[in-house]
């Protein structure tokens, strides 16, 4: 039998309408992700075959033999519950928050902390958790480039501040100027992605003066969310210092795909200071969002993991050695750039204006960089220092090629 003949035959004036939400229609048009999936096909091959892959945080070295021991540990069943629906389990957050308390001298307390799929969970969390849609959120350029589509996604409107591209600072004064009363967050990131600068205290502590002041002026709050997944990748023996040391009215967006270089691992939280206000009202609101967003709690096994991935990072002594090393041999070539106190990238000056030319230059040579237009900076690109050792060291011809093609001697 034809089974077509039985269906109902499509109605033309219904179906004009858009198959996609508008919403959804709106995510695929951002201009960097369409520029971020033409990358990764047009270069797909690339990456697979031969390149020096310079371009996201993943790993491009085998993982460390105590992560495979704890996740593998961490499958074995203690109880006839071990894989049941998992919330915020109280071993993890007991672990997360004794963690966090101790690298910031901050006694965080385990129910304030909600266990989320990662950095991007924690992230659409703490927005959907204090702001309302049409509400404005700020963020600086160049920002990790995934903001801007949890912030539409959730239906609040995205407000841009370039920061200080001498310094890689903040830009407090355009902070300022671009909050109104429409306001309802701010995004900090520190170590930042992709510039590697840790926010001084001096900054952070400007910072809260002025969301404390601007509160007042617009007479409702402003939250700080303080994206810090890199705060454990810190060089030089440098101290971190986070924006709840100096705002109380900061939530903390945290994953742990960083610090064991892990990122397909889903695993991260959403952490309240305790000396967050009304934290007793923001409690139950976020566990029903967790649930409400399609149950972003991380699964079980990495939540059984948690306690013991506390106690251990990727080698960051391993990372700082092919920071020193890129600085110094691009240094030695002519690059001019800032060097990185934290983070996985290098963020560099394109010799040329035209970073999409100069990243394509690289790429023709098999080395592949992002370019600062992903970043909405154009003039400069970014490496990752994720890439392994092998790959600095082939590609540090391409990078002397490259720019002396640029820049001719005279
Ligand atoms: N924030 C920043 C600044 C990042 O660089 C990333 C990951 N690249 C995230 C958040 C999200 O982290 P995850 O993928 O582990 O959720």
């Amino acid at each position: 039998m034809d089974e077509s003949t039985d269906m109902a035959a499509p109605d033309a004036a219904v179906d004009t309408a858009p198959p996609v939400s508008a919403r959804a229609a709106r995510l695929a048009s951002i201009p960097n992700f369409l520029r971020i999936e033409r990358f990764i096909n047009e270069n797909g091959t690339r990456r697979e075959v031969s390149a020096c892959d310079f371009t996201f945080g993943n790993p491009h070295q085998m993982p460390d033999e105590r992560y495979v021991t704890t996740l593998r540990d961490a499958l074995t069943p203690q109880n006839d519950q071990w894989f049941a629906y998992q919330t915020n389990g109280e071993p993890a957050r007991e672990a997360a928050a004794e963690s966090l308390g101790h690298l910031l001298d901050v006694p965080f307390q385990p129910e304030d902390i909600y266990l989320t799929t990662g950095g991007f969970a924690a992230i659409a969390l703490a927005l959907k958790t204090v702001a309302d849609p049409g509400d404005e959120v700020i963020f600086s350029l160049p920002p990790w480039f995934l903001y801007e589509p949890l912030i539409l996604e959730a239906g609040l409107v995205p407000v841009k501040v370039t920061i200080n591209t001498a310094t890689f600072d903040l830009d407090l004064a355009g902070i300022d100027a671009a909050i109104t009363e429409r306001t309802k967050v701010v995004i900090v990131n520190t170590p930042n992605n992709p510039t590697g600068r840790i926010y001084p205290p001096e900054l952070l502590l400007r910072l809260a003066e002025l969301l404390e002041a601007a509160s007042a002026r617009i007479g409702r709050r402003i939250y700080l969310v303080s994206d810090e997944p890199y705060n454990r990748i810190v060089y030089d023996g440098l101290r971190f210092h986070s924006p709840v040391e100096f705002y109380p009215y900061t939530l903390l967006a945290y994953s742990y795909g960083k610090t064991h270089l892990s990122p397909g691992e889903r695993i991260g939280y959403l952490a309240l200071p305790p000396t967050m206000p009304r934290r007793d009202e923001m409690r139950p609101a976020i566990n029903s969002l967790q649930v409400a967003m399609g149950w972003v709690y991380p699964n079980a096994l990495l939540q059984h993991a948690l306690p013991e991935l506390e106690k251990f990072s990727i080698d960051i002594g391993r990372l700082q050695s092919r920071r020193d090393r890129l600085v110094e041999a691009l240094g030695n070539m002519g690059y001019r750039m800032w060097q990185p106190e934290g983070a996985f990238y290098l963020y560099v000056p394109s010799p040329i204006p035209d970073d999409v030319a100069f990243a394509e230059s690289l790429v023709h040579r098999d080395v592949l960089v992002l370019p600062g237009v992903m970043f909405e900076t154009p003039g400069f690109f970014r490496i990752s220092l994720t890439a392994n050792e092998d790959m600095i060291e082939r590609s540090l011809p391409a990078f002397e090629a490259a720019i002396k093609e640029s820049v001719p001697r005279s």
